[in-house]
């Protein structure tokens, strides 16, 4: 049994019913193999046991009363992973499929996307099993003052600095922010994705959505080509959806599909933006609405049709496992070219096999994905030297960050013999420069 082998048995044998979890390290590490084969002190030093081993879970308690006085308990996790190369960074989730699995499968790959970006933050990501939808701002302050009283400490602005993800935008983290001044006495800034009036960074709410973009972007130039007529569906239609639309739209792409939970809607003179932001920014509405509000685009109820509409490039930016070996093959035989994952491994392990033999350019979600998290660590350069940069300034920063990640792992995927393969290219950059802060800290 190789290396790889052994780990990955040995972790779902001490981590049984985490399927995600299992999900995500398994692909990870076997696309790790040349690395280890290539570096054999990595096996001596245990590097790999201790890369899939968070350094420390938390898990707590979390009540909180409704608005009709009932008392509601709740499970709050933080996961802080990895600090080889920097504090923990990750986002926070509040969904009601929150657990255990689900948090350490996005920390893993919180630590190999971080490190992606070349800025210098560990892994970590966190959430709860509480559901924002159809609360009461009020119930959702209660919910998250008291999810901070527990939390605040366990982070700190150079230790773990917690984001949004899904079901934590600006509202939540200006709640959870507000408590943690409040308890701490201290304006710093520990949590990012905050408002611009009390040190957020413009740009943020953007990010992750035009960093998709902008990598999908450099792969299409580097193969003559551009977003300029494309057919592009995106799954989703929260904060990475919207802003993903926004930016392939300015780039001339002809965006005609997006889904909530409930169903998806096809418009096939493109998708109205203003419209969908209306829908879901501002009323917190479903996006069937939006075939209701505009002539000739249509909704369908369920999710999983949106991967039969044709398209040149699809952005999937929902949430894990929205992409299936079915739905891959549809994609494919329907002639897409181009998978950018917004979302955290919305593809299936099966899937991106798919994506692979069909010579799809398949750009996994570490590396598509990052320029939130990256965004979030301009964010935290801006707090401590007390600046505020423009929307230029920092947009400029991001682009050139994903074109950065873009190269590093095109060149990682070359240099082991797996051209055009970005699966291994954005683990094997990402994990060689964890592994040798790691193997410089000796056994910790
Ligand atoms: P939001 O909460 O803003 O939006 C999530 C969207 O996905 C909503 O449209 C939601 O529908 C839909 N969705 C959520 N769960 C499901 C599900 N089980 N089935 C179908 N649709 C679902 O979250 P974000 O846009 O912030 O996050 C989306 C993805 O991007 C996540 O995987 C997240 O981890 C990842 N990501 C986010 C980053 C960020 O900066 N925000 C950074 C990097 C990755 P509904 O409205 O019905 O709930």
């Amino acid at each position: 049994m190789s290396y790889v082998e052994q780990v990955l048995e040995n972790l779902k044998k001490t981590n049984p019913n985490e399927p995600e979890f299992h999900q995500a390290a398994t692909e990870i590490l076997t696309s790790l193999a040349p690395v280890v084969d290539k570096h054999p002190e990595f096996q001596n030093a245990a590097l790999l046991e201790r890369f899939v081993e968070p350094e420390r879970v938390v898990m707590f308690r979390v009540p909180w009363v409704d608005d009709n006085g009932k008392v509601h308990v709740n499970k709050g996790y933080r996961v802080q992973f990895n600090s080889a190369i920097g504090p923990y960074k990750g986002g926070l989730r509040f969904h009601p499929s929150v657990n255990l699995s689900i948090i350490k499968f996005l920390g893993l790959e919180q630590i190999l996307k971080n490190s992606l970006t070349g800025l210098p933050i560990g892994g970590g990501k966190g959430g709860s099993d509480f559901d924002p939808k159809g609360k009461s701002d009020r119930e959702v302050m209660a919910f998250c003052q008291s999810f901070m009283t527990e939390l605040y400490r366990h982070i700190g602005a150079d230790t773990d600095v917690p984001a949004g993800d899904i079901g934590v935008g600006g509202r939540e983290i200006g709640f959870l922010f507000g408590q943690y001044k409040r308890i701490r006495d201290e304006h710093v800034g520990v949590l990012t994705g905050r408002g611009l009036s009390y040190g957020g960074s413009l740009a943020r709410t953007e990010a992750t959505g035009y960093g998709l973009v902008y990598i999908t972007e450099e792969a299409l130039k580097m193969r003559g080509d551009s977003f300029n007529g494309k057919t592009v569906v995106i799954s989703g239609s929260g904060n990475v959806a919207i802003y993903a639309c926004q930016k392939a739209q300015s780039l001339g792409a002809n965006v005609v599909a997006m889904y909530d939970s409930n169903g998806y809607v096809y418009d096939p003179n493109g998708i109205q933006l203003d419209v969908v932001k209306d829908i879901k920014e501002v009323k917190r509405g479903r996006i069937k609405e939006y075939a209701e509000r505009v002539k000739g685009a249509k909704y369908v109820e369920g999710c999983k049709g949106i991967w039969t509409i044709p398209c040149d490039i699809a952005l999937p930016c929902a949430t894990q496992n929205e992409i299936d070996e079915e739905s891959a093959k549809i994609l494919v035989k329907n002639g897409v070219k181009y998978v950018g994952e917004g979302a955290n491994m919305p593809s299936t392990l099966a899937a991106i096999e798919v994506f692979l033999k069909a010579g799809v350019v398949f750009l996994p979600a570490k590396a598509a994905n990052a320029g939130g998290v990256a965004t979030s660590a301009l964010e935290m350069a801006q707090s401590s030297g007390r600046m505020f940069w423009s929307f230029e300034e920092v947009d400029a920063k991001l682009k050139n960050i994903m074109v950065n990640i873009y190269h590093n792992m095109d060149d990682a995927a070359k240099e082991y013999g797996y051209e055009g393969n970005y699966v291994m290219g954005a683990n094997i950059a990402g994990f060689m420069k964890v592994a040798n802060a790691m193997m410089a800290h000796g056994i910790v």
